[in-house]
């Protein structure tokens, strides 16, 4: 195994092109780390890389995880960062196959790789969204496990996958179960989802806010810079087949998002399977990896805005395009 005196580490990051996943990249090679990336551009961009593309200690494959061969650019990895995957639910409803292949199957693909390599770390990439409608607030990871939509359980799937891994092969993993991630390069590709994506690009074309409810919902919204520190701390911590939680610490309103955004608004339906609030309870990662959440609403907000015009090429949604957008999330979610 690869092992510089100066700590830095061979990293392996699946997803590297998306959202968390660039941002990851970003700080792993800051801290001196040598990164590849596995990314097949479905949902990631090229561009996420681009101010890191003259970095000699980067390099990026264009594969998918859930086909091809990954044993050469796994080879010599130590620490395998999990993030290759699809989101949103609508079109996990529309194409649960899909999503089974890219994030179950994907998944099963990646931990036999990293198996046969030997790595020394494995963090996965799973999300808040398998405590469906919790009845504890703030959530502990011991809460029920009720996904809702192919998304959920998939991704919770592929974390059952990777815990049974660590059982049996002893496959150093950590799970990180992240809530409502935000912050520059929030995803935006073509299909409905995450709320940033949507009222940036409203923002800039100085169309309402489309408020779903009355906005008295609340989200456990986590900047991606602290999402990205939970990642460097459990990779750098001696834990194995853990779960933590990594939220922000609060609940915020999407009123309070739209106070701190600046705009008018428009109000859409209430859909059905959503929670009226997400919390995380973080006491677990805050004891056992010293980490803390250090970038609140109101600060992530504002450097989101900075670089506002990253959202121009998004989708522009509109009450009447979310009805379509949605059709099927009433249809089989209610
Ligand atoms: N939301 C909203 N308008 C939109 C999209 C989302 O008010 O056009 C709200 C939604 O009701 C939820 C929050 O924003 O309370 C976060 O939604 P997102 O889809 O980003 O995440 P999730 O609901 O999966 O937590």
């Amino acid at each position: 195994m690869t092992v510089s005196s100066s700590g830095s580490r061979v990293c392996l990051v699946t997803g590297g092109a998306g959202f968390i996943g660039s941002h990851l990249v970003e700080r792993l090679l800051a801290d001196g780390h040598i990164v590849r990336v596995v990314d097949n551009h479905s949902t990631g961009r090229r561009e996420n890389l681009g101010h890191l593309r003259d970095n000699p200690n980067l390099s990026e494959t264009v594969a998918d995880i859930a086909c091809d061969d990954l044993a050469a650019v796994f080879a010599g990895v130590e620490w395998v960062f999990h993030l290759a995957a699809l989101a949103d639910i609508v079109p996990s409803i529309q194409d649960p196959v899909g999503y089974y292949e890219a994030n179950v199957h994907g998944t099963l693909r990646v931990l036999e790789a990293a198996r046969a390599s030997g790595v020394s770390r494995f963090v996965y990439t799973a999300s808040s969204s398998c405590y469906g409608l919790p009845d504890l607030m703030p959530t502990p990871e011991t809460a029920e496990i009720k996904p809702q939509y192919p998304y959920a359980l998939t991704k919770y799937l592929g974390e059952q996958l990777a815990l049974h891994w660590n059982k049996v092969y002893r496959l150093p993993v950590v799970s990180l179960r992240l809530f409502n991630v935000y912050g520059p390069r929030s995803r935006t590709s073509g299909t409905y989802g995450a709320v940033f994506g949507v009222f940036l690009r409203q923002k800039l074309a100085g169309q309402p806010f489309t408020v779903v409810g009355d906005g008295t919902q609340t989200r456990d919204f986590t900047f991606v810079t602290d999402v990205v520190s939970a990642f460097v701390a459990a990779a750098g911590s001696d834990l194995s087949g853990e779960i933590l939680n990594v939220g922000s610490g609060g609940t915020y309103s999407i009123n309070q998002l739209v106070e701190l955004l600046g705009g008018q608004i428009t109000y859409i339906p209430k859909r059905p399977g959503e929670p009226d609030c997400t919390f995380a309870d973080t006491a677990n990662i805050r004891n056992l990896l010293g980490w803390s959440p250090k970038v609140n609403l109101q600060e992530g907000v504002s450097r989101i805005l900075e670089d506002i015009e990253y959202w121009r090429q998004a989708p522009l949604w509109t009450p009447d395009s979310i009805a379509e957008a949605t059709k099927d999330w009433f249809k089989f979610l209610s």
